[in-house]
């Protein structure tokens, strides 16, 4: 059976201990290879690796070098293009198109953005005026954070990982990557790319395990970690919190989601229907953008309802590299359970199913995947779980509304604040929309346009601290101010 082994110091190695852990792969079930499992002396070793090189080597190489390495290491990842698709497809179970088009480009990309955002960013510099008239120049340096410990989840492995580990080595960091259980692989094979690219050893780390009691915990817990960055629920994001009070280290969070979509009658019905089936289905609704509460202006709303059933009836489930494929599974069983606990309260709960609501019939050589129905409900009210907690798979609940004034309130009643789309053909409302809805990423006639120089997080619950162009060089940089009396 393969071995997913940690890499640590610019080697990969398995743990002392000799424990690992198996994957199951989404589409079939099949026990694909074993996932080395890191405990405290796994962590030990590769903060320390990342302590040195920090100090060491890594401290030694200019800003431009560093953004040379980061265009390197993009080429890397280009290079090793269909390693990386395969890598990421087998993880997650997701149609390789998505792999080839979205998920595996966006991470070279990580690397590319930063590089330029890098070079391009200057400090501030302020003229003092002191009482003797001699005057001083305040002026800030930006430092690298140190040793970033970097936590990502399994919907958008590589892309959401690499989103955390561009800027950070941009800005001169060390980190150390405890990448999802679920989806070892893409951030085990970027340790080749990096010492291809000529990366230092222990710049770039990664310790394979789970969170509560394992490496993740022990990541967030380690005092020679001087930042944490994660993406991930927000529970467990509460749990890393405790964790980093702890010496009061700085966090950046991205965290779950309740995002809605909200559709006037102006709108272009067609565009509607498009964006609709990539913001509730993509991934398998396994997005934290995703939408699962659609909120439609009542004039629109039972054509709505049976435009977007008609579609769903396009999604193909079947093996990832099959042409017609259009649809994946969940990323495990587990996850399935959780879903079809949501699918099962609407139904007792009496939502009307207009569609799906259960687990698909597949042939035998996919029967044992984590498969689920794309599901869509109407009718449950305003304070059901399925319309107040994340699901986080491919289904949404859509209700009629008659006011702006209405739907504003039912947008923003929940936990979260991640993101909204607006679908409306008047500019002004679109506008006053947008603001009134408290989110901290908003859509108007689009979903997942990303600009990668700007600012993306959360409000509420769904997250802390905003990554993206300027603002992931404040996470990952400290600002020193000199002031020099003249
Ligand atoms: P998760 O919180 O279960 O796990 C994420 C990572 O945290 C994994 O690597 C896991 O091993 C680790 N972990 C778990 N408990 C830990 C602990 N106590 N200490 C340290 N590490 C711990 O999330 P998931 O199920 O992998 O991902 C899905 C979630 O991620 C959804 O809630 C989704 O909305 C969210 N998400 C948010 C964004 C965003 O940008 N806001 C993006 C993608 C996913």
């Amino acid at each position: 059976m393969p071995e997913i082994r940690h890499f640590i110091d610019g080697t990969y190695r398995a743990s002392t201990n000799g424990r690992t852990f198996p994957k199951y792969r989404p589409y079939d079930g099949r026990h694909i290879f074993d996932v080395c499992e890191g405990g405290r002396e796994e962590i030990d070793a590769a903060v320390g690796a990342a302590r040195a090189a920090l100090h060491g080597p890594w401290a030694k190489v200019s800003v431009d070098d560093r953004a040379d390495l980061m265009r390197a290491i993009a080429a890397g990842i280009t290079k090793r293009f269909d390693d990386f698709v395969s890598a990421e497809m087998n993880d997650t179970g997701q149609p390789i198109s998505a792999m080839r088009h979205a998920f595996v480009p966006r991470g070279a990309a990580n690397f590319n953005a930063f590089a330029d955002l890098v070079k391009a960013v200057s400090t501030e510099c302020f003229h003092t005026e002191t009482p003797d008239g001699r005057g001083a120049l305040n002026y800030a340096i930006r430092k690298p954070k140190g040793v970033i410990g970097v936590i990502s989840p399994w919907n958008a492995p590589f892309l959401l990982m690499t989103w955390k580990v561009a800027p950070a080595l941009a800005c001169g960091n060390t980190v150390v990557v405890k990448p999802s259980e679920e989806t070892p692989s893409t951030a085990t094979l970027l340790g080749e790319v990096m010492n291809e690219a000529g990366v230092p050893n222990g710049v770039y780390n990664v310790v394979h395990g789970f969170g509560p009691d394992s490496a993740g915990a022990y990541l967030t817990e380690h005092q020679d970690v001087d930042a944490i960055t994660f993406t991930g629920e927000t529970r467990t994001g509460t749990a890393i919190m405790q964790a980093a009070a702890r010496g009061v280290r700085d966090v950046s969070f991205e965290l779950g989601g309740k995002n809605s979509a909200i559709i006037f009658a102006d709108a272009d019905l067609d565009a509607v229907l498009e964006g609709l089936m990539r913001s509730v289905f993509l991934n398998t609704g396994q997005v934290c953008l995703g939408t699962e509460r659609v909120f439609v202006e009542r004039p629109l709303f039972d054509r709505f309802v049976s435009a977007l059933a008609e579609r769903v009836k396009g999604l193909k489930p079947g093996h990832p590299e099959g042409a017609a494929t259009s649809f994946g599974p969940l990323i495990s069983s587990e996850h399935r359970k959780k879903v079809l606990s949501y699918y099962r309260r609407a139904e007792a709960d009496g939502a009307v199913i207009v569609s799906g609501g259960g687990v698909p019939e597949l042939p035998a050589e996919l029967s044992s995947g984590s498969w689920i129905e794309p599901t869509i409900w109407t009718g449950l009210p305003d304070d059901h779980p399925v319309i107040q907690e994340e699901i986080f798979g491919p289904c949404c609940h859509v209700r009629p509304f008659d006011t702006e004034k209405e739907v504003i309130g039912l947008a923003n009643d929940t936990l979260y604040g991640l993101s909204s789309t607006i679908w409306t053909q008047n500019l002004s409302r679109a506008h006053r929309m947008a603001a009134a809805i408290d989110v901290g990423v908003t859509w108007v006639n689009s979903w997942f346009l990303r600009d990668l120089r700007t600012p993306f997080g959360g409000t509420k619950q769904s997250g802390i601290g905003r990554e993206g162009g300027i603002h992931s060089l404040e996470f990952y940089s400290e600002l020193r101010n000199i002031c020099v009396k003249l």
